[in-house]
């Protein structure tokens, strides 16, 4: 969609921050899928945290078991099992996912503490997407899901943080771009259809 009729000569990578972390991988127009149908798995990458976490912070522990993996700090079970209790956020004993939406609130409200939390979020994406561009080397990286379907001025501040923690070389940067998907939190269902038809 992004590329329209160029898309089979264009690759990229799309991180898309829920419940989970979900992504995705193109490679020429063509999703990678992999041998057992795992790949672009990227929640469960693991990222360096040498500068990412607090101080007093411990190294963030995923659903799946990994710790230290983009999911553990870039998703909102990572931010109420993980960043949250570090920060210790008045947030009233929510049901799940309810306190990251909440800190997601907080946060488009200017609050200083959820500031924090995106902030190591979009470091965490960074430092994914760096490693994205010395395996796939992507033309376009995308992010989706709820963290961008906010206030249009946070979804711009939140994709200019991931940027900047992303680190391109200049033959790389002179071609990439950063896009939020177009169909936001739908954006998986038009690109799978074609494989199940
Ligand atoms: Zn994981």
């Amino acid at each position: 969609m992004h590329f329209g009729s160029a898309g089979s000569a264009h690759t990229s990578i799309a991180a898309i921050v829920g419940t989970g972390l979900g992504g995705g991988v193109i490679e020429a127009g063509l999703v990678v899928k992999g041998a057992s149908g795992m790949a672009g798995e990227l929640g469960h990458v693991h990222i360096p945290m040498a500068g990412l976490l607090a101080d007093d912070q411990p190294i963030p522990r995923c659903n799946c078991g990994f710790v230290g993996d983009a999911e553990s700090v870039a998703s909102l079970t990572g931010i109420e099992n993980n960043l949250l209790p570090l920060l210790a956020h008045p947030v009233p004993d929510p049901p799940p996912d309810e306190a990251g939406r909440q800190v997601r609130a907080y946060g488009e409200a200017g609050d200083e503490m959820a500031l924090r939390i995106f902030e190591q979020q979009a470091m965490a994406l960074g430092r994914l997407f760096t490693i994205a561009a010395n395996y796939t080397d992507p033309n376009v990286y995308f992010l989706g899901g709820g963290v961008v379907e906010s206030t249009p001025a946070f979804r711009d501040s939140f994709r200019g943080k991931v940027r900047e923690h992303t680190v391109l070389r200049d033959e790389q940067t002179r071609l990439a771009s950063f896009a939020v998907v177009p169909d936001l939190d739908m954006a998986g269902a038009p690109g799978a259809l074609p494989w199940r038809l």
